[in-house]
């Protein structure tokens, strides 16, 4: 029982926390996406390549979260876009204390978007909100076309679902039912946006910045 009354306190402080950042983001009129996925997926890349491809269209800045080291945000910072490091030092979800500090380490007044880049895992960043406008949910093919059944929660939270590495399918490479994981994913959450991408060869990535750039703006 203890040990129920210790989470609920951890996501009671949790929630305090992210509603001063979505008060922040408000405030400051800036949209925050929370990008949410299993590690390998493809986040850096998709993130990576969507922001020099967007460069003349939207301005953004990266909060990138990890268990250790700084590569990703190392990948990020080439493409001259604004990032802040989050370590969480053993810690696998980022919090929204964490990212309270982080944005204002960015320079938000010059960005039309803040992107989090979570720590690399399906399961409890589903459960920390950090004050975003929307999550997003990407998965590869390379994963199993079953993770929406097995991960329902940050499914049925997740206002858009990439699946990344759509490149892969091609000469049968890997075994991944597209319309499974769609049809999955639609019953969790049936106004869910579905983009079917390769981060790699750009294939798919125009339906994708064509709702961040536009519908995104509307949630
Ligand atoms: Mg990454
Ligand atoms: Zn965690």
């Amino acid at each position: 029982m203890k040990k129920v009354d210790v989470v609920k306190k951890i996501l009671y402080a949790n929630e305090k926390y992210a509603l001063e950042n979505v008060l922040f983001f408000a405030e400051h009129k800036k949209l925050c996406l929370n990008m949410i996925s299993s590690p390998g997926s493809g986040k850096t890349t998709i993130l990576a390549r969507t922001i020099s491809d967007l460069k003349e269209r939207i301005k953004i800045g990266v909060i990138e979260g990890d268990i250790q080291t700084d590569i990703d945000a190392e990948r990020i910072s080439r493409t001259k876009a604004p990032v802040v490091q989050i370590n969480t030092d053993g810690a696998c979800h980022l919090s929204a204390a964490q990212v309270s500090a982080a944005i204002r380490e960015l320079p938000v007044k010059e960005l039309d978007l803040v992107v989090i880049e979570n720590v690399g895992n399906l399961v409890c960043p589903s459960d920390f909100d950090l004050g975003e406008n929307a999550k997003i949910v990407v998965l590869s093919v390379a994963e199993g076309d079953d993770k929406p059944i097995k991960y329902p929660g940050i499914f049925a939270k997740s206002k858009a679902m990439l699946i990344n590495k759509i490149d892969l399918l091609e000469g049968g490479l890997v075994d991944f039912d597209i319309e499974r994981a769609k049809t999955d994913a639609r019953r969790l959450n049936k106004d869910m946006e579905i983009f079917t991408v390769s981060a790699k060869t750009g294939e798919g990535m125009n339906d994708w910045y064509a709702w961040l750039t536009e519908s995104f703006k509307n949630v």
